[in-house]
């Protein structure tokens, strides 16, 4: 038997019980000396029966010196008592329909017991209590010390895995430590072995608390090891060096309508920075709905331009794409820049005035006649060849999904086998890159998921901008929100009702939406046109509903959260939550954030059923926070990692996305990893460990 022998082929687990261990996720032997116990009881101070009191959780020792079965007149009862003496005193045990307690314990066997003293008409009993034969050869496991409580399943009892678990345990000696031993010295932490062994059957609550920060430490560890790792590697690709036109530059923001915030220049400067270096840039512009990211991304393009190159920028959607392709001629028309629309039902360029086929304008991407490509998805699915690619621009980046976000990379040659073509010192320049997302991105994570690029943040909104009154409806103020909306509409203003996602399944999510249209569309705004928008709508209608809201023909647009209505519309006023309990702050802020683009006051209404403090207060949170970052930082404390966006798709080990909140963890792994990456940033040295590195680059998604 080893670490890898299956469940089954384990002495007194068989198939069924195998079948039963699947369920927590438990296959191989080494999955149950990972089954870490997720709490303890603590059985370890002995009680002399003779100072036992009612209602006391107690453990005793002594030896059975009476024991009976008996059926009660109540129906189908089975009752067990005992009488166990010590030095001191006896005292009586119960046990109703366990009857393998019998089996268990026989009269003159010397015993542990643990569990609650009950008062009953005759006196004092232990009412079901633990226990356990003493032995000589063997300590106890289940009552007598720090007991091991573990996440069960149907049939599959904490005693039975405390049992095997035991027997396993020796096992652990064959597994190699993958920790570094100066990073076990460094930071205090036990050793693998003992701190397996720790960690099921503690000596005390302080160790078992070291050997669970040792786990902590090491998935952490990984994580940020893998992180830094794939920032490393990336530096060994090259890029084209794009030099900054300082002067140009300057004229092009004076020309502008507006004056850059503070953040739109830091981030573009250190953008031009970091192109301005042949290693790739892997850079995340951060910031919220309406921060202005795209005036950032196209001074880069602009730079990129000038410097010979050709810039690509994804857009999730047509509409976006659209948008972007006509904003940016915009902008661009004075600058000798030619721009290209490829789309799926789109094609054109700034240089002719008709719409071209689709092979054309890959011609004219290929030559090199325009410099920057707009487009959605088809861009990376068709086989478009560019002339130069300089720079990949990748708006809201988590909307693309992850297995596309890594066809993307490769398509832009940030792939494994470019990685290998450079270790074999051939590798063809790479593009920069830049994703843009108004995903607010906490600290921890900045430090894990996304610790291997770096991130410039948006942090205030341009000026002007008018606040949005936000309002928490309750059932009872429910009319009184539609009414205003009615008012609203009437002046020829439109509004989007959000609901949430029901995660069952696509069709009943598209049910429940259709519920909510039609209740609203023949109730209380039966007058208006209503549009429906859910995550079973093909895309191409999900473009033409967005286009008819885009153009004023829909007043109401009701909406799941799957679609996230990632378009500029100055109009829409109103942005109505339904449910906004079961969202994350973070994300009912971005929604509001699809308001306010106007002169006109804009409203957000938060519809909850939910009447208990803690929503009240979460919620509360929203109409006070300046911006996304804060929301998010609040989510992470109140509701786990888990509830992030992107965290739980990150494929991040649970034990390092339970530690996310441990900003001190955080950063001495961080450390560490740094620290061993610096000596040895192959993992040369350390074979096992640079194993699990690997495997967490291939399984884990880094942004
Ligand atoms: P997002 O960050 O959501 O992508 P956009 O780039 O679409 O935001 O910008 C939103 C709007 O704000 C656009 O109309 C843009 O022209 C405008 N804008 C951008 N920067 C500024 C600024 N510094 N001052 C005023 N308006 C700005
Ligand atoms: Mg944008």
């Amino acid at each position: 038997m080893n670490l890898s022998t299956p469940t089954e082929e384990i002495q007194r687990i068989g198939s069924v019980y195998a079948k039963r261990l699947k369920k927590l996720g438990i296959e191989k032997v080494r999955d149950l000396l990972f089954h870490f116990p997720s709490r303890y009881e603590d059985y370890s101070k002995i009680t002399s029966i003779a100072n036992v009191n009612p209602d006391d959780f107690v453990t005793i020792q002594g030896k059975i010196v009476h024991i009976s079965e008996r059926n009660s007149f109540k129906r189908n009862l089975k009752i067990i008592e005992a009488v166990i003496e010590d030095e001191t005193d006896t005292i009586k045990a119960v046990w109703f329909n366990q009857s393998y307690v019998k089996n268990r314990l026989d009269t003159n066997s010397p015993v542990l017991l643990a569990g609650k003293v009950t008062h009953g008409k005759d006196g004092i009993y232990l009412s079901n209590p633990a226990s356990e034969v003493v032995r000589l050869d063997s300590v106890p496991i289940h009552t007598g010390r720090i007991v091991p409580i573990y996440p069960e399943t149907r049939g599959v009892t904490s005693r039975w895995l405390r049992y095997i678990i035991y027997k396993l345990l020796p096992l652990a000696e064959n597994i190699e430590d993958p920790m570094p031993e100066e990073i076990l010295k460094a930071h205090d932490l036990l050793p693998l072995k003992d701190a397996l062994y720790t960690i099921h059957f503690p000596a005390n609550m302080e160790i078992a608390q070291k050997a669970k920060r040792r786990f902590e430490f090491e998935q952490l560890f990984y994580v940020q090891l893998s992180a830094l790792k794939t920032k490393l590697d990336l530096q060994k690709e090259n890029s084209p060096k794009i030099k900054t036109e300082v002067e140009l530059t300057k004229k092009f923001v004076k020309s502008l309508p507006f004056t850059l915030t503070d953040s739109q220049k830091k981030a573009s400067w250190q953008i031009l920075k970091d192109m301005e270096r042949k290693v790739p840039m892997n850079r995340m512009l951060e910031g919220d709905v309406g921060s202005g990211k795209t005036i950032v991304a196209a001074l880069a393009a602009l730079n990129v331009a000038k410097a010979g190159f050709q810039t690509a920028l994804m857009a999730p959607t047509e509409i976006l794409a659209e948008q972007h392709f006509k904003s940016l001629s915009e902008l661009f028309k004075n600058q000798d820049i030619q721009i290209a629309l490829f789309t799926r039902s789109h094609q054109k360029t700034t240089i002719h005035e008709k719409k071209l086929t689709k092979e054309t304008i890959k011609k004219e991407i290929a030559t090199g006649a325009v410099d920057l490509i707009i487009g959605t998805h088809t861009l990376a699915q068709e086989n478009v060849k560019f002339k130069n690619l300089g720079l990949v621009v990748i708006d809201e980046q988590h909307r693309f999904g992850v297995s596309y976000r890594a066809a993307l990379a490769k398509k832009t040659g940030q792939s494994s086998s470019a990685k290998a073509s450079a270790r074999h010192g051939k590798s063809s320049p790479i593009p920069h890159l830049l994703s843009m997302t108004a995903t607010p991105i906490p600290r921890s994570l900045a430090l894990t998921i996304y610790g291997d690029l770096d991130i410039s943040l948006l942090k205030e909104m341009p000026e002007g901008r008018k606040e949005i009154i936000t309002k928490i409806v309750p059932p009872s103020k429910r009319n009184e929100a539609y009414k205003l909306i009615q008012k609203e509409l009437d002046v020829g203003r439109q509004a989007f009702c959000i609901f949430p996602l029901i995660e069952v399944s696509e069709k009943l999510e598209a049910k429940a939406a259709k519920e909510e249209y039609e209740k609203l569309s023949s109730g209380p705004f039966k007058n208006y046109n209503v549009g429906l928008l859910h995550g079973k709508i093909k895309a191409k209608e999900k473009e033409e509903i967005m286009r008819d809201m885009k153009e004023g023909k829909i007043d109401l647009l009701v909406a799941t959260s799957v679609v996230e209505v990632g378009i500029d519309i100055p109009n829409a006023t109103i942005m109505m939550v339904d449910g906004a309990e079961r969202f994350g702050l973070a994300q009912l802020h971005q929604f509001r954030g699809r308001v306010g683009r106007d002169k006109h006051q804009s409203y957000c209404f938060l519809l909850t059923e939910s009447n208990t403090d803690s929503t009240a207060k979460r919620l509360q949170a929203l109409t006070k926070a300046k911006n996304g970052f804060e929301l998010a930082e609040y989510d992470l404390k109140f509701r786990g990692a888990g509830d992030l966006y992107g965290v739980r798709q990150s494929g991040m080990p649970d034990i390092a996305m339970a530690s996310l909140s441990n900003m001190e963890l955080i950063e001495e792994t961080r450390d560490s990893a740094n620290k061993i990456l610096e000596k040895d940033g192959d993992l040369k040295k350390w074979t096992v460990l640079k194993e699990i590195v690997e495997e967490m680059q291939k399984t884990m998604h880094f942004e």
